[in-house]
């Protein structure tokens, strides 16, 4: 007998939730990293894997180590590839402790790291994208936390208006009328490690097209563990389910011992079936790759129909 190789975790999980690709690790405790390619953002850096250097920006949650273990790495492997400075975003309550991080690999190191940081303060946020911003807002965890909504910020001309001739609304622009109503259309929240509340029932969350969240606990007898460590138990998944209007609820952050299936069954016997059907658990491997074929199944049938 020779002796097994090691188990071949730490893969990444990945949805593609039109237009959004979803893609990362996360596993209480140990990892949580989650890139969205489409918005050059990823939310925390429990560990760097490779696919997460070309974000522009990496949006922090929180100072725990399963959030921010991979933070100093990501920062050096963006600089050693010729990715320029890694932009770090978080809570403008942790920042100072973000650059103590940040200066003891400096001087471990014997060399600096480039990095930009961004402190941002509850419900201030910051362009990262044309007409796309990345909103901060405070969440209740064991240590100061945030959540995030990308908001795409649109325009439509004024309803009474439409149908005018160009040179006539040009003339009213000119002449400073508001000719155009402003809209905002919040495409993704990703709500990091937190208790459920008010935070969770915001317009910009609740509305939002994807919604990214953590369910750390399933078991039953696991309410109060959820409380004390400040995280979400199934019971307020499903209850918050019930007030939000995403298109997709990504569910992240499970622990390593809580096994996929059994908690999609309970899932679906608290919520029903239609309303479980909005949900992922993003390190569901086997069944997310099951989706994904039907979609490029679906994508290639789509393709040959238009090409005949
Ligand atoms: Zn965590
Ligand atoms: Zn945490």
């Amino acid at each position: 007998m020779i002796p097994r190789p090691p188990p071949r975790d730490g893969s990444l999980g990945f949805l593609y939730l039109p237009p959004f690709r979803v893609q990362g690790y996360s596993v209480a405790g140990e990892a949580t990293t989650i890139n969205i390619p489409e918005m050059d953002v990823c939310f925390d850096m429990g560990m760097a894997p490779r696919s997460a250097l070309a974000a522009k920006f990496c949006a922090l949650s929180h100072g725990h180590m399963d959030h921010v273990g991979g933070l100093a790495y990501w920062c050096s492997q963006r600089n050693f590839q010729g990715m320029g400075p890694g932009t770090i975003v978080c809570d403008a309550r942790i920042e100072s402790d973000v650059r103590g991080m940040m200066d003891g690999f400096q001087s471990l190191e014997r060399q600096k790291t480039p990095y930009e940081l961004i402190p941002l303060e509850h419900e201030q946020e910051i362009q990262i994208k044309n007409n796309i911003m990345l909103r901060a807002f405070h969440t209740e965890h064991t240590a100061p936390s945030v959540g995030y909504v990308i908001i795409e910020k649109r325009t439509k001309l004024k309803e009474h208006l439409v149908g005018l001739p160009q040179e006539k609304l040009r003339d009213m622009k000119q002449s400073g009328e508001e000719i155009v109503n402003h809209l905002e259309v919040p495409l993704l929240a990703y709500t990091g490690d937190t208790l459920p509340g008010a935070h969770l029932l915001r317009d910009d969350v609740r509305k939002a097209q994807v919604i990214i969240s953590e369910c750390t606990f399933f078991e039953p007898d696991h309410k109060e563990r959820a409380k004390i460590g400040m995280h979400m138990h199934v019971d307020d998944l499903v209850e918050w389910l019930k007030l939000v209007e995403c298109e997709h609820m990504v569910v992240v952050h499970l622990s390593r011992r809580t096994h996929l299936g059994q908690a999609r069954k309970q899932l679906v016997q608290q919520a029903g079936k239609e309303l479980a059907s909005k949900v992922h658990f993003l390190m569901d491997h086997r069944n997310n790759r099951l989706r994904y074929e039907e979609q490029a199944q679906a994508a290639h049938k789509l393709e040959e129909s238009l090409n005949n």
